[in-house]
């Protein structure tokens, strides 16, 4: 913790948002490892929060001084061939893509800049409360995002690799396509019941019995895989839990560099899609929540303020006390 300058706009495409709740994600925590090369020494982190707009520059039509917002992730112009096309995480502009809380000032702050405040905030509806709305501009566009381009179909067997957060919100995501079965592969006891306890729908397989159980899905495995884990040997089980001519989406991120073993997975044509999210889907998540259809609260299992914040990583980073999602109030 530090003190720092109260942030200004600089651009007139530019916001200042106060913001009011902010959260902890992994990411922050491979900056703190120094597994984010382009993250910037120094650099206020936190990529995940809401607010209300303090000040607005001269171009900036979407929001007003007052409205309450969520702040994606992402910066975007809106402009460039990839943003015309959805693509927003491939953004031209030198400052697009993952920027806040890695190479400008992020959230866990009370003031945060947003640059090309138009594409990066979305007003919340009034009857969606701060903690409702806290993950719809990162884990919960990443699992969203993830189940759009995952081509879910309604006969489909779905399987989750990792029932972390952004596990977690990609399963709300999937459940929204109504396929066949859901089955989510999870190694953490404390996380395996905590699905059994929200999506009682839902089947739950530790990493050990996946490969087995999936085997003997009618089609000899799942229809789409989305693996989200990361883990050192969660890739190979991805595709070898795969029925041929799947779909298996890698929403992780990894530490380590994966092997992509092409003569064993020879004549199983799969259909491979990778990360990150293309975070431009957030005012239809948040009509979602407003209509009641995603619920992300009891994923926020701590709540701590500022000052705590230290103590907040400590918890979130050690996995402590069945720690899922922290909410910060700034
Ligand atoms: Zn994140
Ligand atoms: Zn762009």
């Amino acid at each position: 913790m530090t003190e720092k300058d109260k942030p200004v706009i600089s651009d007139s495409k530019d916001a200042l948002v106060r913001v009011t709740l902010g959260s902890i994600c992994t990411s922050d925590l491979h900056i703190k490892h120094g597994s984010v090369p382009r993250a910037v020494s120094g650099i206020t982190v936190g990529h995940e929060m809401v607010g209300i707009v303090e000040s607005v520059g001269a171009a900036v039509r979407k929001v007003k001084p007052g409205d309450r917002v969520t702040v994606n992730v992402e910066t975007f112009c809106g402009e460039c061939f990839f943003c015309r096309n959805g693509y927003v995480n491939n953004c031209t502009d030198p400052s697009g893509g993952w920027a806040l809380g890695c190479r400008i000032d992020g959230g866990q702050a009370e003031y945060v800049r947003v640059p090309y405040a138009d594409q990066g905030l979305d007003v919340i509806p009034e009857s969606v409360t701060d903690e409702q709305a806290l993950f719809v501009g990162d884990v919960l566009a990443t699992g969203f995002w993830a189940a759009r381009i995952s081509e879910i179909k309604p006969d489909d067997t779905v399987l989750i690799i990792g029932a972390g957060p952004t596990g977690i919100c990609t399963l709300l995501c999937v459940m929204l396509k109504c396929p066949g079965r859901v089955i989510v592969c999870e190694k953490s006891p404390e996380r395996q019941d905590f699905i059994r306890r929200h999506y009682p729908s839902v089947e739950v397989v530790a990493p050990e019995d996946c490969l087995q159980v999936m085997s003997a899905c009618e089609r000899g495995g799942a229809d789409v895989v989305i693996e989200v884990a990361g883990a050192d040997d969660t890739f190979r089980l991805a595709w070898e839990s795969a029925r041929p001519n799947a779909i298996v989406t890698v929403v992780a991120l990894y530490d380590t560099p994966q092997v992509l073993p092409l003569p064993d997975m020879y004549g199983k044509n799969l259909i491979f899609k990778t990360g990150g999210v293309d975070g431009c889907d957030c005012a239809e998540i948040l009509s979602l929540i407003e209509a009641g259809l995603i619920d992300t609260t009891p994923l926020i299992t701590h709540r701590f303020t500022l000052s705590e914040i230290e103590e907040a990583y400590r918890i979130f980073e050690n996995k402590l006390d069945g720690v899922i999602k922290i909410a910060v109030e700034c």
